[in-house]
């Protein structure tokens, strides 16, 4: 009959027996689900801008139309001429050293090719440091390519800063690399130089490669700037992954890339590797690496989001405010990125399952967010919030939040 259970008879690969992506996961079908039935829901979980009014740059818009009809055969595998030159001058402004266009990988989002850096490194069983909370694509992608995720702490007592003494804890004869997100999502963190040579210090005394997530790295706030960790050293291996999604704010463009620099001479079979699983996807959207060159070479555009009176540090001081004058939540203010990543006083909230938690909410209130297991945090005890809706939704939203915690204090 119709109604009767289907026998699991297609069944997804082994290899995506530990993959997770909680930030499109179970709850995200819920709230369609919601959606589908008249409901208005308030999204505050994914850092995709464009719904929010963050439109990209008029200019890039303009060249991506302009040269549309060049756009139709395939580039390059590593990609076009004019988008890898645009970022190895821009590698050369972050004082990243020893960049050629050959070092440069173009493609559909940075999300592909921190898959594809995965894929090439990994053999089963080999083990890759991964902070948590993470932004969950890293953890996804050592598992999916076979490795084994090992998380090191971040610090919420230190500006969430990487716990030193617990990566050095975690390494094993078969650790291969270290995972650095810096601005960090989610927490919204900003690594002073002195802890990014830290973790120089520690991938070369363990000859680890270091995979450097710097897509937030102009989202900066409060005057801050942004060191890339590739430009502190030479003798370690660094592939560093940016990209338009979010700075640029064109996200739907999938424009990212992917740098190897420093010490590239003992890591030619890696390389070679990258460039082989860059071949075989032939290469990336061709539309979006034409906006590469107008991003890196134009007016930046972001410094108006971000200046002290700007849309994106009001909103982000407006949700800390809201968020931390709530019993019981705690923040550290993020110097960067478009996130907050607020811990839930246990003792006031004794949550067992957060995704019930954050389901529950999507419920009552129709609020969503992401729990902080999603992130591999190891504890039921904070969520993430993306801050990108105007004040008055944001009031709106935590206004909703607050009640919903104050119900479930009295639980
Ligand atoms: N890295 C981090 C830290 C992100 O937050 C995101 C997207 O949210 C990505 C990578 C993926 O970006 P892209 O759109 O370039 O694939």
């Amino acid at each position: 009959a119709d109604d009767a259970p289907a026998i699991p008879r297609i069944r997804k690969s082994s290899k995506l027996a530990d993959v997770c992506y909680d930030i499109r996961g179970p709850v995200l079908a819920r709230a369609k689900q919601m959606e589908d039935e008249g409901h208005r829901i308030i999204k505050l979980n994914i850092g995709n801008l464009a719904p929010f009014g963050f439109e990209a740059p008029e200019e890039i818009v303009v060249d991506v139309i302009h040269n549309l009809r060049e756009a139709s055969g395939y580039s390059e595998s590593k990609g076009l001429f004019s988008a890898r030159k645009a970022v190895m001058h821009y590698t050369q402004q972050k004082r990243i050293a020893g960049v050629g266009i050959e070092d440069i990988y173009i493609g559909n989002g940075a999300s592909e090719l921190i898959v594809m850096s995965m894929q090439a490194l990994l053999n089963n069983g080999d083990e890759v440091l991964v902070p948590a909370p993470d932004y969950p694509l890293w953890t996804a992608a050592v598992s999916l390519a076979g490795g084994k995720p090992q998380h090191y702490l971040c610090d919420e007592q230190a500006h969430w800063y990487p716990d030193m003494d617990d990566i050095r804890a975690k390494i094993t004869p078969n650790t291969r690399a270290i995972v650095v997100i810096n601005p960090n999502n989610p927490t919204g963190a900003l690594y002073p130089d002195a802890v990014l040579r830290e973790l120089v210090d520690i991938a070369r005394e363990h000859q680890l490669v270091v995979f450097a997530d710097e897509i937030y790295d102009k989202t900066l706030y409060d005057g801050a700037t942004h060191t890339s960790i590739a430009s502190l050293a030479d003798d370690v291996l660094f592939v560093t992954f940016n990209g338009l999604s979010k700075n640029y704010r064109a996200c739907g463009y999938r424009a990212g890339w992917m740098v190897v620099s420093g010490e590239k001479r003992h890591a030619q079979d890696y390389i070679e590797g990258l460039t082989i699983l860059a071949s075989m996807r032939l290469c990336s959207n061709v539309p979006g690496q034409w906006a590469i060159q107008t991003a890196l070479g134009g007016y930046q555009s972001i410094e108006e989001l971000i200046a002290p009176d700007g849309r994106l540090t009001r909103q982000r001081d407006l949700a800390y405010d809201l968020l931390t004058a709530i019993p019981g939540v705690s923040c550290v203010k993020p110097a960067a990125a478009l996130y907050l990543f607020p811990r839930l006083d246990p003792k006031m909230y004794p949550i067992e399952d957060d995704q019930q938690f954050i389901f529950e909410l999507l419920e009552e209130e129709r609020v969503l967010l992401v729990q902080g297991t999603g992130f591999n945090w190891p504890t039921p005890d904070h969520f993430r919030l993306v801050f990108l809706p105007h004040e008055d939704d944001l009031h709106d939203a935590i206004g909703r939040i607050a009640r919903f915690l104050d119900q479930y204090r009295r639980r």
